[in-house]
């Protein structure tokens, strides 16, 4: 069993409401997940919790997330417009640069939000549209490899972002001559880790470089942005992080290096929040016996791209089926001219029957946001399961009408 589900009558129920495919997102489990995260943080003043919208960029999960007491963390122009008609703004959106166009920062100071600089070059640019705000952040690459205990969880030497030490030195100094009194320090060195660990030693890197740049330069630290990257557990024998172990961890940490206070701690969570309460509800439409035995499904990678992106498991039910032996062994795939396009491989599972409801679990982060429209395929609705049971259709599939929209210099 997956760490979390919903139980097959949710599904079916969904299935004969709206046509497959489409994901199904729990509200109930979203906001219990806000709530645990903010209780294993309770200890710090000022935690806040900056919900990663590239996750699950739909505005009635943000919405709920609003209720929950969450920021948004923008990672797009685009998505600064979103937090904006979702009646997020100011502090409560963090905003992450990442080689930017220069005009997605004039949007993010205009609506007061935080800037998270990922590069020394990025301070000119920012004081070009619209100037240093007294509060700035900094994204921080400590380079090499990043260890948890002595193992090799992340290469951030390898990885596009964040400034090197010596940047920041020099770049605080030059944010604090454009105005910056404080500053956030920033990292995200490993996704998808589920060792309850990770949050802490991360907060140990963060809290010691912030402390010494403090120092240096006389800037107060204002926070601590733990970033993303706490996992869940997508394969059945994996144990789910223990967020209260993991708030516990870093105010061990913080205790060490601040222990007058004074300095906020935030995350920037997308997987950990929102993904076990998401599912890919499908129905299997074809069979094939080749060398080996396929089953198709009506949705493929255009709906789901992590199998094929990154060869990620994601754990596949049966409605109706739980209970069977698991004694056939198919490939589960989707319809793409593409022979990645598969949700799993070799994946022992009961026998399936065309026509049965085939459920893909923990798509409620970097699924649907991740889709697009290869070979003409398109996304898919999505429905929330609201905490009545009750369902609501949080965005319409798209229609072969919205795939020509963008067309232009010829009428079709
Ligand atoms: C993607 C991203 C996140 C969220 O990552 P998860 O793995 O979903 O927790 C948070 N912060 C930044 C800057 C990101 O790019």
């Amino acid at each position: 069993m997956p760490n979390f589900s919903l139980p097959d009558s949710v599904f079916e129920a969904a299935a004969a409401r709206y046509p497959t495919p489409f994901h199904l997102y729990d509200e109930r489990g979203i906001r219990e997940n806000a709530r645990a995260l903010q209780q294993a943080f309770a200890w710090c003043e000022d935690f806040e919790e900056y919900f990663a919208v590239k996750a699950l960029p739909n505005p009635a999960i943000l919405r709920i997330l609003r209720e929950e007491g969450c920021g948004l963390d923008c990672s797009s122009e685009t998505e600064l417009m979103l937090a904006e008609r979702c009646g997020f703004s100011g502090r409560d959106i963090m905003f992450s640069a990442n080689a930017m166009p220069p005009r997605e920062f004039a949007l993010a100071h205009r609506l007061g939000a935080i800037i998270n600089l990922d590069d020394i070059s990025d301070i000119d640019t920012l004081a070009a549209q619209g100037g240093v705000g007294e509060t700035v952040c900094c994204r921080y690459n400590p380079g090499g490899d990043f260890r948890i205990g002595t193992a090799i969880m992340g290469n951030p030497g390898e990885a596009k972002y964040g400034f090197t030490l010596p940047q920041l030195r020099e770049g605080l100094r030059r944010l604090q001559a454009l105005g910056a009194k404080r500053f956030g320090l920033h990292a995200f060195l490993s996704s998808n880790t589920i060792e309850n660990d990770y949050y802490p030693t991360l907060a140990g890197i963060l809290m010691r470089t912030a402390r010494d740049l403090a120092e240096e330069t006389g800037l107060v630290p204002a926070f601590i942005n733990l970033s993303g990257g706490v996992g869940i557990p997508y394969r059945p024998d994996q144990e789910r992080t223990d967020i209260r172990q993991v708030g516990e961890g870093v105010r061990q940490v913080y205790e060490e290096f601040f222990p007058e206070g004074g300095v906020a701690v935030k995350t920037e969570l997308g997987r950990w929040m929102t993904g076990p309460m998401g599912w890919l509800v499908t129905h299997a439409v074809h069979e094939k016996h080749t060398y080996r035995d396929y089953i198709g499904l009506d949705a493929c990678a255009a709906n789901l791209m992590r199998p094929a992106m990154y060869g990620a498991y994601h754990h596949i039910t049966v409605c109706g089926k739980r209970d069977w032996p698991a004694d056939h062994v198919y490939d589960v795939t989707g319809c793409l001219c593409e022979n990645n396009d598969k949700f799993a491989i070799q994946r022992a599972l009961p026998e399936i029957a065309i026509g049965d409801l085939v459920v893909i679990h923990d798509t409620g982060a970097h699924g649907f946001a991740m889709g697009y429209n290869y070979n003409g395929r398109l996304r898919s609705a999505e429905v929330l399961h609201r905490q009545d049971g009750s369902f609501a259709l949080i965005r319409r599939a798209e229609t072969p009408e919205d795939y020509f929209a963008t067309l232009t210099g010829i009428s079709l």
